[in-house]
């Protein structure tokens, strides 16, 4: 068998690995083998890549390619060891802003080495130097869109800077012009490329890029997350095109296609417009957090709360970002464990957006063993809040906010919310009276069936724990 051809049968062993590798994410149970689906996947697809790119480059270029490869690996482990689950968003917010940003690099050099090199003999055959030029500015166009994009997020998802909305005047009209001056600059580009055409389309992208994101607020934030997966995805397409590489084509495909159809599913659960989001907020006039004054919140202490769940028979946790900043998972499984063992019934309210992650919930508490079956999307548990006892928020505050029902005004309105409010007792667990994510205050926290238990969550929840 040729080298070109075992490549082709590794890049086919790889695809199908990386559609096993999502399959098995998609479910808690097969996420695991779905990881170790699409390690093996991308370490056939890379020794694959490099037996092949070893028969036509030089020793230089070989040495070269391997030391950047063991540079990368050893800063991607060390990354992934040290970080904290509440540092995860960010990160794969940064790794998108690198795919972006090898989409630009390889449409750059795309250019280099064949429209910019007149004269000189190119792989690209002349009939085919349209397709290629047009390749280039896409590439390079998704490419910009993504990197500065997911700076913007990265920045946002760690409290860098604010997550308020951009609010430019005119934005829709700044960004439906920079989409017009791509297109057009694209036409010209195919029909005369040049070097200062190329360097306007990717500075107009950076700059869309960063103004997109810009302009999305807190509540949006998770969508944007998953929009930018996407992005990376289809910028990796662009540049498999480029660089005639069907498995980045394929990878790209995938990545792309199912982090377009995850914001889409995130959408309809924030009840929020997908073309809005991915129009930068468009049709969103943002309306600003205002402080108003709901009256006095009252306190409860950890022995207050074991007393009412000692004489409560159904209970729902509903946990939050607070939970893995507090990594109060253990606590609270323990905490779970002790109440069923009682007789309890204890369940567990997770909002689609709850944490900085989709799914971030599931993976904390899937990790403290709580069994997955008392484990409940919002939608099936929210009709039962009425008639719950008690319910623990911990941690949580934008995802349990009646104001984005109540308050046609609050920059949250129409996300659909846990109902905590309706059961007979709710226990808040922050810190302070601090707002969430989406920096709203939440009229909850002071209702009359309300109580704060403030302090780090897994302390409080061990607290209760003794007291128990
Ligand atoms: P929020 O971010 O709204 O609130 C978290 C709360 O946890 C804060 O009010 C904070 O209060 C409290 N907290 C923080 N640390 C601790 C601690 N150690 N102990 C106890 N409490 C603590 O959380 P939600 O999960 O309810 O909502 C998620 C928000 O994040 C939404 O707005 C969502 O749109 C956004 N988002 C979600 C993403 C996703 O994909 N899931 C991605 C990006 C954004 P205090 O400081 O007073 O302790």
């Amino acid at each position: 068998m040729s080298a070109v051809a075992a490549a082709s049968a590794a890049y086919i062993v790889a695809g199908l690995l990386f559609i096993l590798s999502l399959a098995g994410l998609s479910k808690h149970e097969t996420a695991k083998a779905g990881n170790a689906y699409g390690m093996a996947g991308m370490a056939i697809a890379l020794a694959a890549t490099v037996g092949l790119a070893s028969r036509s480059i030089t020793a230089t270029g070989l040495t070269l390619m391997a030391t950047a490869v063991v540079i990368g690996a050893v800063i991607g482990l060390w990354r992934a060891r040290r970080v904290e689950m509440t540092g995860m968003p960010e990160l794969i917010a940064m790794l998108h802003s690198f795919v972006g940003l090898a989409a630009v690099l390889v449409g750059w050099n795309g250019y280099l080495s064949v429209e910019g090199n007149a004269g000189e003999q190119t792989e690209v055959a002349d009939n085919l130097l349209g397709i290629h030029s047009a390749e280039v500015v896409i590439g390079v166009f998704i490419g910009a869109v993504t990197f500065t994009g997911s700076i913007v997020a990265f920045l946002k998802l760690s409290a860098r800077i604010k997550s308020n909305p951009l609010m430019l005047p005119g934005r829709n009209w700044l960004n439906l012009g920079a989409l017009v001056a791509f297109a057009v600059l694209t036409v010209l580009f195919v029909i005369e490329p040049s070097l200062l055409l190329l360097a306007v389309v990717t500075a107009i992208a950076l700059a869309l890029g960063w103004h997109l994101v810009a302009s999305i607020g807190g509540g949006d934030m998770p969508v944007v997350v998953s929009m930018l997966n996407s992005y990376s995805g289809w910028a990796a397409a662009a540049s498999g095109f480029l660089l005639g590489n069907d498995l980045l084509i394929i990878t790209g495909a995938l990545v792309g296609s199912s982090g377009a159809y995850l914001s889409y599913i995130m959408c309809r659960a924030m009840n929020r417009s997908f073309l809005s989001v991915i129009a930068g907020g468009f049709g969103n006039e943002g309306a600003a957090a205002v402080d108003k004054d709901y009256g006095e919140h009252r306190e409860i202490t950890a022995a207050g709360v074991a007393e009412l769940l000692g004489s409560a028979s159904s209970v729902v946790i509903t946990p939050g970002y607070g939970m893995a900043v507090a990594q109060a998972q253990s606590a609270v499984a323990e905490l779970t464990r002790h109440l069923r063992d009682k007789g309890v019934d204890v369940r567990f309210g997770i909002h689609p957006v709850a944490g900085r992650l989709p799914g971030h919930m599931n993976v904390l508490l899937a990790e403290a063993k709580v069994p997955y079956d008392i484990v409940l999307e919002m939608d099936e548990i929210n009709d039962d809040l009425a008639d719950t006892d008690v319910v623990l928020v911990i941690g949580a505050n934008d995802t349990v906010n009646p104001a984005a029902t109540e308050d046609p005004g609050s920059p949250i309105a129409g996300m659909p919310v846990l109902k905590v409010w309706e059961a007979g007792h709710v226990v808040v667990f922050k810190r302070s009276m601090n707002t969430g994510y989406a920096g709203v205050q939440n009229p909850l926290f002071f209702r009359e069936n309300s109580q704060m238990l403030f302090g780090d969550a897994r302390e409080r929840v061990e607290d209760i724990l003794r007291a128990l």
